[in-house]
C-alpha cells in the first residue's frame, strides 16, 4: 500500500507530541524526486491521450458552474474514505487543511504558496490533496447534486481540467471500506499544538498567516 499517507500521519503525530525532529524525519522519508517523476509521467500519458494542447477548460469557459454545499463535500469525502475513486489510482488522500498545518509548522520542508504557484507549492499538494470530483463535469451538463460527486486525488482531478472525461474513459470504483479519513481526525488537536508552538515565549513555528489556519 502507498506509504506516503502513513509518513504524513507519522509527521502529524510527531507534531502533536511537539517532536519536530521526528516530524522532519518522517517528511524526509518521502521520496520526493520519485513523486515528481511519477506526476510528470502521469501528465505525459494524459496529454498523449487527450491531445488538446490548448487545454480543455479554455475551450469551455465557465459553462454552468455551480457551487457545492460544504455538507455535501464532507459527506462525499467521508463516504469515499478520502480515497480516490478512480480505479487506476485508488490513492489515499490527505485533507488540504492537514497539509496546510504541516506547512505552517515546517515551511522549509513542505512549502506552500497561497495561490498554488507550481514552483513554490510542494509536490504533495499537487498529488495527495483530497479534492471533489464531478462525475459528469459542468460543461457536459453535470450538477452539484450529491449523486454526481466523488472523491479524487488532486492529480486525477487536475487531469480532467485538460482532457474531457469521455476521452479519458476512467472507470470509477466503489467507495473504500477501510478507516481512512484524510487525517482530518487530528485537525483540532493539531491546531491547538501549533497555536501553543506560536504562543509568546515559545520557540519554532511560523508566525505568519496563522489566523487562516485556525478557522
Ligand atoms: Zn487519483
Amino acid at each position: 500500500m502507498d506509504g506516503i499517507p502513513n509518513l504524513l500521519e507519522r509527521a502529524v503525530l510527531s507534531l502533536l507530541s511537539s517532536d519536530q525532529a521526528q516530524a522532519r524525519r518522517a517528511l524526509r522519508g518521502i521520496d520526493f524526486p520519485a513523486l515528481c517523476k511519477a506526476r510528470l509521467e502521469f501528465r505525459s500519458r494524459i496529454w498523449a491521450k487527450g491531445g488538446l494542447a490548448s487545454g480543455y477548460k479554455s475551450l469551455h469557459p465557465g459553462t454552468g458552474r455551480q457551487s457545492t454545499r460544504r455538507a455535501d463535500i464532507r459527506a462525499t469525502f467521508e463516504r469515499d474514505r478520502y480515497t480516490c475513486r478512480y480505479l487506476h489510482c485508488r490513492r489515499r488522500t490527505v485533507a488540504i487543511e492537514v497539509l496546510k498545518l504541516i506547512s505552517h509548522s515546517l515551511p522549509d520542508l513542505l512549502p506552500r504558496h497561497s495561490n498554488w504557484q507550481p514552483v513554490e507549492t510542494h509536490i504533495l499538494y499537487w498529488t495527495y490533496t483530497t479534492s471533489l470530483e464531478h462525475i459528469v463535469p459542468f460543461p457536459a451538463g453535470g450538477t452539484s447534486n450529491r449523486q454526481n460527486l466523488l472523491t479524487a486525488c488532486y492529480m486525477c482531478n487536475d487531469a480532467k481540467n485538460y482532457v474531457p472525461h469521455d476521452i479519458l474513459g476512467w472507470d470509477i470504483g466503489p467507495p473504500a471500506e477501510y478507516c481512512w479519513f484524510g487525517l482530518t481526525e487530528y485537525i483540532p488537536e493539531l491546531r491547538k499544538a501549533i497555536k501553543s508552538l506560536n504562543s509568546p515565549g515559545s520557540e519554532g513555528g511560523n508566525h505568519n498567516s496563522l489566523s487562516d489556519l485556525m478557522s
